[in-house]
């Protein structure tokens, strides 16, 4: 059993999904094939229950409600075995309010404990806004927990006020904003290096004045992700894909605890938990000022991916790692203490 663990296990069971949105991070849309088999999804919850500090299970995609009663079958095996688990949507299914409760309902007697809805301008071109407050209002009454999470951009016409002042808000939730706590407004990144139409308020740019407000990496070893090629990520990031250092391998070659294992000695994996890929960009950038990273960023994910792309910034922290090995691993230690024996 190792002797540190991950929180969070979340299935992209496939990256089919209902909507085409630009910029999807996994290019998902209705015609992509392929989904991992049941079999193997009831074996990674198995598998990943045995870290005692795993406490959640999370359903992602691609769509994950196309699973339809494997994904009710698959979180009836998490609540099982004592964990909580989430259900990431577009909302798709939750037409009407009774269809949304027709959806719910299974789920929430199979343990479901939250539901989070995906909407903004790009997700709205496929499912309406209805849906989004469709679905909130049957987990309300469902007692689910609700998340729902808003694409932003500059230039953007869906916010959380357009939420909020739905007529549908008003009628289910009445005046008071009871959405409002649930709302999360997080930067819609471009996938495509052509892509232009993602904008965004200057003051969400990552630069020397606010670099000092940047976090360490939540993500990264506190949540593995499996997706539908069978592989094993070590952080839940929107660009994990584009960067092979957060692969950990094949599920069906290595079990998930060797993987985990392997993966828990990477220093810059500990460096990015300790201090984020923001601070670690700035600092590389004291040793090489032709770096070029003010004002380019908006996401922790997208400044993650020029990290670990950028020659110059590995060319600096190849170098000079030594540096500060002592302080971040004595933070991750702190972070992250190890189980007792
Ligand atoms: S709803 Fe989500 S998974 Fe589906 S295409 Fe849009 S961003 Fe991608
Ligand atoms: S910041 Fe990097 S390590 Fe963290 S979630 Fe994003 S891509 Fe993954």
């Amino acid at each position: 059993m190792p002797k540190r663990g991950t929180d969070c296990l979340t299935i992209l069971p496939t990256y089919r999904c209902t909507a085409a949105c630009s910029n999807c991070c996994f290019g998902s849309h209705p015609w992509v094939e392929g989904r991992i088999p049941q079999s193997e999804i009831l074996r990674y919850i198995r598998e990943a229950a045995q870290f005692q500090t795993l406490s959640l299970v999370v359903f992602s995609g691609g769509e994950c409600f196309l699973l339809e009663e494997d994904l009710i079958e698959a979180v009836a095996l998490a609540t099982r075995l004592g964990l909580a688990t989430r259900c990431v949507t577009n909302g798709f299914w939750a037409t009407s309010e009774r269809t949304a409760m027709r959806k719910l309902e299974p789920l929430l007697d199979a343990g479901l404990s939250e539901i989070n809805f995906s909407t903004g301008d790009n997700h709205s071109e496929y499912v309406s806004l209805d849906n989004i407050l469709y679905g909130s209002y049957a987990a309300k009454k469902l007692g689910i927990g609700i998340a729902v999470m808003i694409e932003l951009t500059d230039t953007r016409k869906v916010t959380r006020e357009t939420l909020l002042q739905h007529p549908l808000h008003q009628r289910f939730f009445g005046t008071n904003r009871e959405l409002n706590e649930f709302i999360v407004e997080s930067p819609w990144i471009a996938m495509d290096e052509a892509a232009t139409n993602v904008e965004y308020d200057p003051a969400h740019y990552l630069n020397k004045n606010n670099v000092h407000t940047k976090s360490g990496c939540s993500s990264i070893l506190s949540t593995i992700v499996a997706t539908p090629q069978r592989e094993l990520f070590s952080c839940c990031g929107i660009t994990s894909q584009q960067i092979p250092e957060v692969k950990l391998g094949s599920l069906d070659q290595h079990s998930i605890l060797d993987m985990y294992e392997d993966a828990s000695n990477d220093f810059i994996k500990m460096w990015l938990a300790v201090d984020g890929p923001e601070k670690i960009v700035a600092w590389a950038s004291q040793f090489d000022s032709s770096i070029e990273w003010e004002n380019r960023f908006a996401h922790q994910c997208e400044t993650c991916q020029f990290m670990f792309h950028d020659a110059k910034v590995k060319k600096v922290v190849r170098e000079y790692y030594k540096d500060v090995i002592h302080d971040v691993l004595l933070k991750y230690s702190m972070l992250r203490p190890s189980a007792p024996s």
